[in-house]
């Protein structure tokens, strides 16, 4: 039997922004769907909002500097929403078993090198979310260990159409290898109208009923053990689960209490 693809429905929607809006449309699942389902969804959604950024600031002299094979970025803490986290690890399980050891042999590789460095314990214990300035100082204790994504090779990401959406947010318009040491050297962030990462983390934590409802991206192994399935929190038709999406997004619009990479 083969799997007949999802009939769609456009969906035509605003999205207040500052003083502005967004009109926008998405094509959704008719039926039954969860929000993990409909995560190509909101990447399409991000991926245009942050071309048009892009546009926007070229045209004002500050073109974007981000770029294939600079993957500076990418040994800082990601904060990957638990639907993420759901869909990767579904993915994951499709890989062929060499590829899937190897990927689980960098994860393991990777909490090692952090959890010499007494950074494992710090980001279990939610201390750290507490205000702004631990927030800054364990992503920059983060970032200087310089342990890499393990989805990072030759300096790009080799999940690049799947990658979370705060890795599509995370943009600087300041030279990239500012990105190396922002302790010593000035990052200037290009700043998306609309952070759709953090009202996935918001759902996830409305979810949990934790504070977070995000884990770090270095945690993805273990947590995929457990066979969670966060989606199924906000199921229904395709129009309905982008419905209560879109429902946090006014949320979603106070500044995130941490989120290391999207600390600026
Ligand atoms: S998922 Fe990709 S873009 Fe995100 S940190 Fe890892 S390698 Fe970088």
């Amino acid at each position: 039997m083969t799997d007949q693809p999802q009939q769609t429905v456009s969906v035509e929607f605003t999205i207040g922004v500052g003083d502005g809006q967004i009109v926008a449309s998405a094509n959704v699942p008719v039926g039954a769907t969860n929000l993990t389902q409909i995560l190509p969804v909101l990447q399409s959604m991000e991926d245009s909002m942050i071309s048009g950024m892009g546009v926007q600031l070229a045209e004002a002299g500050h073109p974007i500097s981000c770029r294939a094979g600079c993957g500076a970025c990418c040994r800082q803490m990601v904060p990957l929403s638990i639907f993420e986290a759901e869909a990767l690890a579904a993915w994951i399980r499709t890989l062929d078993e060499p590829r899937r050891q190897e990927l689980a042999r960098r994860f393991h590789q990777a909490l090692l090198s952090l959890s010499a460095s007494g950074l494992i314990d710090r980001m279990v214990n939610e201390d750290w979310l507490a205000d702004t300035e631990s927030a800054r100082q364990l992503a920059l204790d983060y970032l200087y260990q310089r342990v890499a994504c393990p989805f990072l090779e030759d300096e790009s990401c080799s999940i690049h159409p799947i990658r979370p959406l705060v890795c599509r947010e995370y943009l600087v318009i300041s030279p990239p290898a500012h990105c190396f040491d922002p302790a010593a050297l000035q990052v200037i962030p290009a700043h998306p109208p609309l952070h759709l990462s953090r009202v996935l983390n918001r759902m996830g934590a409305e979810l949990e009923g934790d504070a977070r409802g995000w884990i770090p991206l270095l945690f993805l192994f273990a947590w995929m053990e457990a066979g969670a399935s966060p989606g199924n929190g906000y199921a229904g038709t395709g129009p309905e689960v982008l419905h209560k999406f879109l429902e946090h997004i006014g949320e979603a619009q106070i500044p995130a209490r941490t989120a290391a990479r999207n600390a600026d």
